[in-house]
């Protein structure tokens, strides 16, 4: 990043962006999407629904924790009128339970996070979309995969999905800055057909997509300026990302979940995820031991190298802390990540333990 700034017309410049943006239908295992890289955060993907949303559109949200609340807030600017499918912390509304909602009511879009980092819930989006299809083919299915493109399985056309969110800096290993939205031409027939204008300038996909064609054809083309050292950076890890199968990242990151998720069983504690079908193979979400407080175990691992986080869910954020394994922690196992937090969190442990 501190390099000199590059023109986004720099002929060097140009075929990374077209690249990357093939690059990232790889990532996906998808033909024919259409990716959009923008200047934003995740969040910016949430914002570019409003493509997708006209007013009064019903919305369903397969809500896993805090990041399908906030998505259902986003969607509702935009005119959506949003229903939560909701389950217990730790746990994934069923498929039945989805059925039955969608045979009561017709859907415009359905969204689903794929890994709510507030809870370290997967969700199962392949029966999700299956379940969508199968009853009403042309909903919009909405994968909030800001946590988990690049560390869980996602078959973006075989498993029929419409749109993945997701962003540079969680297992894309990338800078945040980022804001990365996948769309299938289903959902682009659907957003081009739409009757009411975008009520919006930046996320308006009118004016992204015929910039994102002009890189790809390797033409340099200006909306807004793209954050090209981010670029940059975006196309290196996504080179080193399709250099394997996506197959076998999907299975590393996997091992070395169960690794991690045994080490936490050993040391006595429970996780959010109520059972391991559930859980993320990209992160952990970890009650605290009775007795030790988020505020001791956040700085006393900070001051042995390792940064983890509180938690986030408003009903028990002070009483649980997470933890991140996904892209190079896992798939460069010589830089030893894994195996120092799960040490120094048993240290840590130890010592708050018997400070107690
Ligand atoms: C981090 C995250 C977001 C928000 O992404 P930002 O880059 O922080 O805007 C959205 N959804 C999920 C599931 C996330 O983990």
């Amino acid at each position: 990043m501190s390099t000199p700034a590059t023109s986004h017309v720099d002929p060097l410049f140009v075929p990374i962006f077209g690249e990357s943006i093939e690059l990232l239908r790889k990532v996906l295992l998808t033909k024919d999407a259409q990716p959009f890289v923008v200047a934003g955060s995740g969040t910016l993907g949430w914002d570019m629904m409003v493509n997708l949303i006209e007013r009064d559109d019903e919305v369903l949200v397969v809500n896993t924790g805090y990041f399908g609340d906030h998505f259902g807030e986003c969607l509702e600017v935009y005119g959506a009128k949003v229903t939560h499918l909701r389950a217990p912390i730790g746990s994934r509304p069923s498929l039945e339970d989805l059925e039955q909602v969608l045979t009561g009511k017709k859907y415009k879009m359905v969204t689903v996070t794929h890994v709510d980092t507030s809870t370290g819930v997967l969700a199962d989006i392949k029966g999700v979309a299956k379940v969508v299809k199968s009853i009403s083919p042309e909903t919009i299915v909405v994968v909030d995969g800001v946590c988990s493109v690049g560390s869980e399985e996602i078959r973006f056309d075989e498993w029929n999905i419409d749109v993945v969110i997701t962003a540079s800096q969680k297992a894309l290993g990338v800078p945040p800055g980022l804001g990365i939205v996948v769309t299938s031409q289903h959902a682009m027939q659907i957003f081009k057909s739409r009757k009411t204008p975008v009520a919006s300038y930046y996320s308006n996909w009118n004016k992204w997509l015929p910039i994102m064609n002009a890189y790809e054809a390797r033409k340099p083309a200006y909306f807004a300026t793209p954050a090209v050292q981010l670029i940059y950076a975006l196309h290196t890890s996504l080179k080193q990302i399709t250099a394997q199968s996506m197959d076998s990242r999907f299975e590393q990151h996997h091992q070395v979940s169960q690794k991690f998720k045994n080490a936490i069983t050993e040391l006595g504690l429970k996780q959010l995820a109520v059972s391991d079908e559930v859980a993320a193979n990209g992160m952990t979400a970890i009650w605290l031991p009775d007795g030790v407080q988020v505020s001791d175990i956040v700085p006393s691992l900070a001051a042995k190298g390792v940064q983890i986080a509180g938690g986030l869910h408003k009903e028990c954020a002070a009483k649980y802390f997470r933890i991140g394994h996904m892209g190079i922690s896992v798939t460069e196992p010589q830089r030893g990540h894994i195996d120092k937090v799960i040490e120094s969190l048993a240290t840590t442990l130890k010592e708050l333990k018997s400070k107690a």
